[in-house]
């Protein structure tokens, strides 16, 4: 996968201005609390950079980023509803680049699918996936699985074009449902919340004993985030927690989770700090990586590759089941 095939430059431009006008808002309307880290709850960090006014700080114990001072819940809900920046995402992302985004992320998803329940010898029946829009993703998973059910959580009263997608009316904190799931999907979620241990007990409690969680997140410890530092593009206002992958391990144990695997299968890493360079955003004098950047593709393709073979991409992946 390219860069290119996700995101288009024009829609990003005026993603960045109408985000720079809401982020302005929203650090002038606060409120926001001291923060501690998600995954082990240790209240020693160091402070390892700003961006848009946020301060990210590092776990002493585990390494996890996260921002402190956070905005609150209350916060969060009040730029949710008021941002002009994600109302343009929503209304005005070219339909080109929406299906390029839809094709190449779900597709790959749901083939990733297919091939955990072939190599764990086990049947997805009920999928529940947590901030999944309207269950785009069922369409790709029709390719790949026979499922029953397509379970969406959506706190708005919505409904779905999509024939085995039900949406479930409810926020995440209240989901109770009449039966466990067999599989719970998170895709680029666990970033956005402050604190996960709400989340992972209400994951816990609908899912069935041996029943898989699976979830993807922007991890710190990849090699764009240590390169770009506050300019990469995972670093951004809403991704609070940033996990590497032995605090994610951590974190996932803590509340019962078995982890199953975990990966850092991105392809985009290299690309990002190239992109980077060539518009001159990062810095010159480091002469390995001056010498990376001007040599061949085949040369960072194989950086990729040793990235993705060794935990080191910043696209975390992790299978997780509940103890049977
Ligand atoms: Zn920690």
């Amino acid at each position: 996968m390219k860069l290119q095939d996700v995101h288009k430059e024009d829609f990003e431009r005026e993603i960045f201005r109408l985000k720079k006008i809401d982020l302005d808002a929203l650090i002038a309307r606060g409120p926001f609390m001291v923060n501690v880290c998600p995954a082990c709850k240790s209240k020693d960090a160091v402070h390892k950079f700003d961006k848009d006014g946020f301060h990210y700080l590092e776990c002493d114990v585990c390494q996890t980023l996260f921002v402190s001072p956070v905005p609150t819940d209350e916060a969060k809900e009040w730029y949710l509803e008021n941002s002009g920046y994600l109302r343009y995402w929503r209304e005005q992302m070219p339909a080109e680049v929406r299906a390029s985004r839809n094709k190449a992320v779900y597709s790959k998803r749901a083939q990733s699918l297919a091939a955990i329940a072939d190599k764990y010898q086990v049947s997805f029946k009920r999928i529940l996936e947590i901030g999944g829009g309207m269950g785009e993703m069922s369409v790709f998973i029709d390719q790949e699985l026979t499922y029953d059910e397509y379970l969406i959580v959506e706190p708005q009263p919505i409904t779905s074009q999509y024939p085995k997608v039900k949406i479930i009316n409810s926020t995440i904190e209240n989901l109770m449902l009449n039966e466990q799931v067999d599989l719970v999907l998170a895709y680029e979620l666990i970033e956005h919340i402050t604190d996960p241990d709400i989340l992972l007990n209400i994951i816990l409690s609908n899912l069935v004993p041996g029943g898989f969680f699976i979830l993807s997140t922007p991890g710190s410890g990849g090699f764009d985030i240590k390169v770009l530092e506050e300019k990469a593009r995972a670093i951004g206002y809403d991704h609070v927690s940033l996990y590497n992958v032995n605090s994610l391990k951590l974190l996932l144990e803590r509340h019962g989770f078995e982890i199953v695997e975990i990966s850092t299968p991105g392809t985009l890493d290299v690309q990002m700090v190239k992109q980077a360079y060539d518009k001159k955003e990062i810095r010159y004098d480091n002469i390995a990586l001056n010498f990376l950047m001007e040599s061949n593709e085949e040369y960072r393709d194989a950086l990729q590759e040793y990235l993705k073979n060794n935990l080191l991409s910043s696209h975390l992946m992790c299978i997780a089941r509940k103890s049977s």
